[in-house]
């Protein structure tokens, strides 16, 4: 299994604008392979004037598309995710060139995960209905409809490019919105090979727009437009809240999935052995490059060192290198600058008390790598413990009793994933109840559904991706009231005026 981007040519065009690839305007741009330093496609970025097109173009397409049949649009979704099944190598190839990812992990978790979304959605969007169909008054029959809100802007990250790309787009275009979507400008190659494929599953024109830009650009234009109905966002807390800013200057919706600090609670009656392997895989995962990673460890005091023996052990083992490669088990981090900033962050670790048990280096050579690291007995106010970092570091914190472990979980502002292990029942209620975040696990820490929400609370965002839920960001209630007496005189009438002669 070898991974390549054989076809280079096929984004010379950035942008993916009314049914047609486009070479926008904007300065000239690299999309450059974190593991080598390799350019692996040239590109025109796009411009604020570009946005504008866009959103032109999405604004013409939707009222058709928003009125079509719901059968209709299933058929194109559908259509959609046979498609990209046939192109899977493609959306690997790009997904590993431009991000570094190992191509395991993208062959087996980002582009499967991809098309089952597509998949998912397909199906959702035959199922949309009103609520309610009574004569609450007594003298109308009230109903409910849920229509499509109309032009999405969405803004996404370069962790799982393709996966954030489909979490939006597919709920919005289910519901019959039309969409703009800017990818990070460091990854954009899979969500052009996207909005390409969709046109040839029979999406309308402009139904589906790409714009591939800067964010101080491209994503603000498109965050405060005005012809834009609802922006979604995933990426960090500090852009969403700029991001929230310039869309609440036209009152326009806003839906935030931001970062985290994900807690991995480890009670005293836990099974030691499958701590020890979840805590590698789920902080380990995408180079640790993921909002729900295991970042704050929290272990019963008896377990403690074993824990840190048992994950120092697994780390240690883990293969660092060529992504491409199927026995590499991490990649680089997404660019050296992030990688720099990741191991500042490692560095200054010990000076606030953290003790490095592995890692806390990068390998000799090219690429964004940097080993596994594990950090223990942090702080509670060190930066390490409080921060996101991003990368491939797990942190580590001894708890005395169930209050203090709860406690500690929730000693965060981030709210999006959590875990705990425990045999206890009651326990695992205790904490799933308690543990303030969109999502807690028990026993495991990562797996992910097209039926299940994800979202987080705090300082990680609002609103849902994926499942049903998610269709709430996109659609607008609308009540119909009918009169169904045919009285031209009415008794609520008098409220308002005295019928005389
Ligand atoms: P980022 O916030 O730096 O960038 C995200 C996107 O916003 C990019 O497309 C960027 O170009 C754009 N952007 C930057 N400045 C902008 C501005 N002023 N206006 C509009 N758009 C702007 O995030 P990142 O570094 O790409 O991704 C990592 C972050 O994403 C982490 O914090 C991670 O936790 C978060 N994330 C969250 C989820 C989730 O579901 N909650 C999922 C994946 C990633």
């Amino acid at each position: 299994m070898t991974a390549t981007v054989s076809d280079k040519s096929l984004h010379v065009a950035g942008s993916f604008i009314d049914g047609a690839p486009v070479v926008t305007g904007g300065p000239a741009h690299r999309v450059v392979n974190p593991a080598t330093g390799a350019a692996v496609a040239e590109m025109a970025l796009a411009t604020a004037t570009d946005v504008d097109v866009a959103v032109a173009s999405a604004r013409a397409a939707q009222r058709a598309w928003g009125s079509a049949p719901p059968v209709e649009r299933a058929s194109v979704l559908g259509k959609l995710a046979e498609l990209m099944e046939a192109s899977s190598e493609v959306f690997i190839a790009e997904e590993v060139a431009q991000c570094g990812k190992p191509v395991r992990l993208a062959t087996e978790f980002d582009v499967p995960g991809s098309i089952d979304n597509v998949a998912f959605f397909a199906g959702a969007a035959r199922h949309l209905e009103g609520k309610a169909t009574a004569e609450y008054s007594g003298d109308h029959t009230s109903s409910i409809r849920r229509e499509a809100v109309g032009v999405v802007g969405t803004i996404a990250p370069w962790n799982y490019p393709l996966q954030m790309a489909v979490w939006k787009v597919m709920p919005a275009l289910a519901a019959g919105c039309a969409v703009v979507i800017k990818p990070a400008e460091l990854t954009p190659l899979t969500t052009l090979t996207l909005a390409r494929i969709a046109k040839e599953a029979g999406l309308p024109d402009g139904v589906l727009n790409v714009v591939t830009g800067t964010g101080a650009e491209v994503g603000a234009a498109l965050a405060g437009h005005r012809d834009v109905d609802v922006v979604t966002f995933t990426g960090s807390t500090a852009v969403g809240r700029k991001v929230m800013a310039a869309a609440a200057v036209h009152g326009h919706r806003t839906q935030l999935e931001l970062g985290g600090k994900a807690p991995f609670v480890v009670f005293d009656d836990a099974d030691l052995d499958a701590a020890v392997q979840g805590a590698v895989a789920a902080a380990l995962i995408n180079t640790g490059q993921d909002c729900t990673a295991a970042a704050r460890a929290i272990v019963a005091r008896d377990l403690y060192d074993d824990f840190v023996a048992g994950v120092g052990e697994v780390m240690g083992k883990i293969v660092v290198g060529d992504p491409t490669d199927p026995d590499t088990d991490l990649g680089p981090l997404i660019s050296t600058a992030h990688r720099d900033k990741v191991a500042g962050m490692v560095s200054r670790a010990p000076d606030q008390g953290g003790r490095i048990v592995t890692g806390g280096t990068a390998p000799d050579g090219p690429g964004a790598f940097y080993r596994p690291t594990l950090i223990a007995d942090v702080d509670e106010s060190s930066e390490v413990y409080r921060d996101e970092i991003f990368g491939p570091v797990l942190t580590v914190r001894a708890f005395t009793d169930d209050d203090d472990a709860l406690r500690q979980a929730n000693d965060t502002e981030y709210g999006l994933a959590a875990s705990a292990w425990t045999r206890d029942v009651y326990r695992a209620q205790r904490a799933s109840r308690e543990i303030s975040a969109g999502c807690v696990w028990i026993n495991d820490h990562i797996p992910i559904i097209s039926e299940m929400p994800h979202g987080g609370v705090g300082a990680s965002g609002f609103g849902k991706d994926m499942s049903d839920y998610s269709f709430e960001e996109y659609l607008t209630i609308k009540h119909v009231m009918s009169d169904i007496t045919g009285t031209p005189d009415k008794e609520w009438h008098r409220t308002v005026f005295t019928k005389r002669g």
